[in-house]
């Protein structure tokens, strides 16, 4: 077991995964966020195959996903007067069993936050890497130095800048915003299915949650000078992006001001050949993020449990874990660097929206949609890791 002091930044989805299994491994975690608490909201993620199966049962969360999970989500795809064009199964976009982001967030914080430091409203402003630790300040607590520092803090990652370069040497803006509004309203799958709707005009989509889930609006864009944390900003250009469209377009506006959660960002996808540099290692979207991809939640979660995993069949060398974590995931990962959600959710011209409706009436071509997301999910042999400490 390591007495290793590990510094996470960002705790969504991959930074409380990694937290996870590096405490049961023994190591002294501290966690870094920027927002003042763990932040809920979004859409519903999934799981997929017995790759993620696996990595979720060892983490003894399987069961209160499921639990709280959807119990799928069916899309109909409407006109402007409500009439079903086209369904799109949950099977399609809800794996094996789908949950909302937020309510993983918690599940999977309930099982961090007891072992682990957090340190909410913060996050680092330097890192210096001395070979032997990692010396870092934080804008609010005083500095201090870890032996690693893991950047799971999205997309759009600080740790990612601080010890790797640039934002555009990594990220490619793919054409697309998308934005979330609203409280998650109710899980369970014993209230059955849940049904969303998806309504289309060239370039913009509006979905409406349903019973359960927030509202999405998805449309087309060139790069944006827009700034990340201006929600007041990014409501105004929806409102603008979305001015005179029908369906329940106007209702959908209406509520933007007092739907609570609210989540902005681009369609982005991350390129990069190594996730780790020295002491610092990259876990998640900062890593491998293919913003509404599909799979960026499953990459998180492996992530974390490849990452930790390696650091101790590695005997915790971390330059040897952190070589054969670059190398496992940038394999598994393949997917996320291919692939733009933006033209399937947002088709450029009534065409386009019409053939992708067409492609979920045909039963051929939904048979080979189904097997091309299989095959994503599952391509990774999983190593049986040391075995941590009991919980
Ligand atoms: C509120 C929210 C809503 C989302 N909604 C959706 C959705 O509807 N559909 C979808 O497909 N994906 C959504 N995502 C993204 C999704 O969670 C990820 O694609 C995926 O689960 C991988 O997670 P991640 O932990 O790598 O990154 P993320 O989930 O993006 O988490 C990154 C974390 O790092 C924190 N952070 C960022 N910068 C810093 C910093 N400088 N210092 C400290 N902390 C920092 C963030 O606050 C966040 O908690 C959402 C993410 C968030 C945070």
């Amino acid at each position: 077991m390591a007495d290793f002091r590990i510094l996470i930044s960002g705790a969504s989805i991959a930074g409380n995964a990694a937290a996870y299994w590096l405490r049961r491994y023994g190591c002294e975690v501290t966690v870094v966020e920027r927002a003042p608490a763990l932040r809920p909201g979004g859409q519903a993620v999934d799981f997929k195959g017995e790759t993620h199966r696996k990595v979720l049962e060892q983490m003894g969360v399987l069961a209160d996903i499921e639990r709280r999970q959807t119990g799928k989500t069916d899309l109909n795809v409407v006109d402007e007067e409500n009439r079903t064009q086209a369904v799109i199964p949950g099977e399609f976009i809800g794996g094996d069993v789908e949950i909302l982001r937020g309510d993983l967030a918690d599940i999977l914080y309930q099982r961090t936050s007891r072992g682990c430091e957090f340190l909410f409203n913060d996050t680092i402003t330097a890192l210096r890497d001395t070979g032997a630790e990692v010396e870092v300040d934080f804008e609010q607590s005083s500095s201090r130095s870890f032996d690693l520092v893991i950047g799971a803090d999205g997309l759009h990652s600080r740790t990612r800048r601080l010890a790797f370069g640039p934002e555009k040497d990594f990220v490619e803006h793919l054409g697309y915003y998308y934005a979330v509004a609203g409280a998650n309203t109710g899980h369970g799958a014993a209230d059955g299915r849940a049904v969303g709707y998806m309504y289309n005009t060239p370039g913009r989509l509006a979905l409406l949650g349903g019973s359960k889930a927030p509202d999405m609006f998805v449309f087309a864009s060139p790069e944006l000078d827009l700034p990340r944390r201006d929600v007041a900003a990014q409501q105004a250009l929806l409102r603008e992006r979305y001015s005179g469209l029908g369906w329940k377009v106007p209702e959908m506006l209406d509520r933007l001001g007092i739907a609570g959660d609210f989540y902005f960002d681009s369609i982005s996808r991350v390129r990069m050949d190594r996730y780790t540099n020295g002491r610092v290692a990259l876990v998640g979207d900062s890593a491998y993020g293919n913003t509404l991809g599909g799979f960026g939640t499953g990459l998180a979660i492996v992530g974390g449990y490849v990452l930790a995993g390696e650091l101790a069949r590695a005997g915790w060398e971390h330059a040897a874990a952190f070589a054969e974590y670059d190398q496992v995931m940038h394999r598994y990962a393949g997917i996320a660097r291919k692939g733009n959600a933006g033209p399937f959710m947002a088709p450029a011209s009534p065409m386009k929206i019409k053939m992708r409706n067409w492609s979920f009436t045909n039963p051929l071509m939904f048979k080979l949609m189904m097997k091309m997301t299989d095959s994503f999910a599952t391509k990774i042999d999983l190593r049986d890791y040391p075995a941590p400490q009991a919980e």
